[in-house]
């Protein structure tokens, strides 16, 4: 087994050489990849975890749409665990793969592999989540991360009725509590979410309309590592307990993903939120998980932030055929994403906000969910 890894490798790096010698020797990936000998050849994809649906459904998506057109996949979950992913992508390079599209859990973990892939002239799409600190990624594929952001902070505006769903001024004024959370510090996006929010929240912090009780508003400290539910229940359960014993209220949460509202709203049912005498707080989200949207039409969960992994994946594969065929595929930003060494070409998709009023006609007329799944 070792050994026939090995003969593989010794194959792929002689191949990726003899490339190298009777091609032009500039890194350009386009001209490298496309020899036009990649009809049918092996691509790895490699996504985080399965213990957000999310990720299933993306990896399922790219697989299908890449063996539709003639392509071998190699689809693998890591389960949030740094090494298990490094060793994926190895493999997979080992495997003789053509073109890697990675969905990373650390974004500058995996440096060396991307060395790796690009000294075997693998061209390397960052999927949803940007790598950082290597130049050795070739484009990316996402929606717009800030956008997403200044989404969940107008939704939590518009459900505490500071502002109207049009964007015009609502009736309430405050003072309103709210508590922040981010998503997990080790992933880009989780940045550009916490400030596409702030952008919005910071001028209503400031002028007192809203009132982070527990006073944690800086993104370390309400950072959740790996996007863990259970560890923002537990943040949720203590400041529950430190700030808001005596009575006080929280009357919203800007939470950044489906999987933590979850956990937030579990801490808040076991603190007698969710009844007829205290309502939830206002609670954001992001994915339109199945569990989520359930919570939504049940008025637990306020909104959710509906990423249409379908065409995702689709824009992904595109890229990935072009690249494969020496075709420079379609970006259309080329300036947000700076990744510590280079700005990465993107494609960026549109995030839509999905709530009580409005998840029928998203969520339910573009076949993304049938009406039995939401029950
Ligand atoms: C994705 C989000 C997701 C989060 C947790 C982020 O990188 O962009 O859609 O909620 O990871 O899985």
């Amino acid at each position: 087994m070792r050994r026939s890894r090995v003969a593989t490798a010794v194959l792929a790096i002689a191949l990726a050489g003899a490339m190298t010698a009777c091609g032009d020797s500039t890194k350009d990936v386009d001209k490298e990849a496309g020899s036009g000998n990649n009809a049918g050849a092996l691509v790895g994809v490699t996504m985080p975890t399965k213990s957000s649906e999310r990720w299933i459904h993306d990896g399922d998506n790219v697989k299908t749409a890449l063996e539709k057109l003639g392509y071998k996949v190699d689809l693998q979950y890591a389960e949030n665990d740094i090494p298990t992913q490094v060793n994926q992508i190895e493999n997979q390079i080992t495997k003789g793969a053509k073109l890697l599209i990675i969905a990373s859990i650390d974004g500058t973990a995996i440096t060396t592999q991307l060395q790796q892939a690009a000294d075997n002239k693998i061209p390397v799409i960052a999927y949803d989540r940007l790598i950082r600190k290597s130049k050795n990624v070739d484009y990316y594929a996402t929606f717009d991360n800030f956008k997403v952001g200044v989404q969940q902070a107008s939704s939590l505006l518009t459900g505490l009725k500071i502002k109207n769903a049009d964007g015009t001024d609502g009736t309430a004024t405050g003072p309103f509590n709210v508590e922040l959370f981010a998503g997990s510090p080790d992933d880009n996006n989780a940045t550009f979410f916490f400030s596409g929010a702030m952008s919005i929240l910071q001028p209503y912090i400031d002028k007192g309309t809203l009132v982070v009780k527990s006073g944690q508003t800086d993104f370390k400290t309400v950072a959740i590592l790996r996007w863990d539910p259970a560890t923002a229940q537990k943040r949720m359960e203590d400041i529950l307990t430190k700030t808001y014993s005596s009575g006080a209220k929280v009357d919203g949460v800007l939470s950044p993903y489906d999987g933590l509202s979850i956990g937030i709203l579990s801490a808040l049912k076991s603190n007698g939120y969710g009844t007829a005498g205290q309502a939830y707080p206002v609670v954001t989200g992001q994915d339109a998980e199945l569990a989520s949207v359930k919570s939504i039409i049940a008025g637990e969960q306020y909104s959710t932030i509906y990423k249409d992994t379908r065409e995702l994946a689709s824009v992904t594969v595109t890229m990935a055929d072009a690249v494969l065929k020496g075709e420079k595929p379609e970006v259309n930003n080329t300036k947000d994403y700076e990744n510590g060494e280079k700005v990465v070409p993107s494609y960026l998709l549109d995030p839509v906000v999905v709530d009580k009023t409005n998840y029928q006609k998203v969520l339910v007329d573009s076949g993304y969910y049938t009406q039995e799944q939401l029950g």
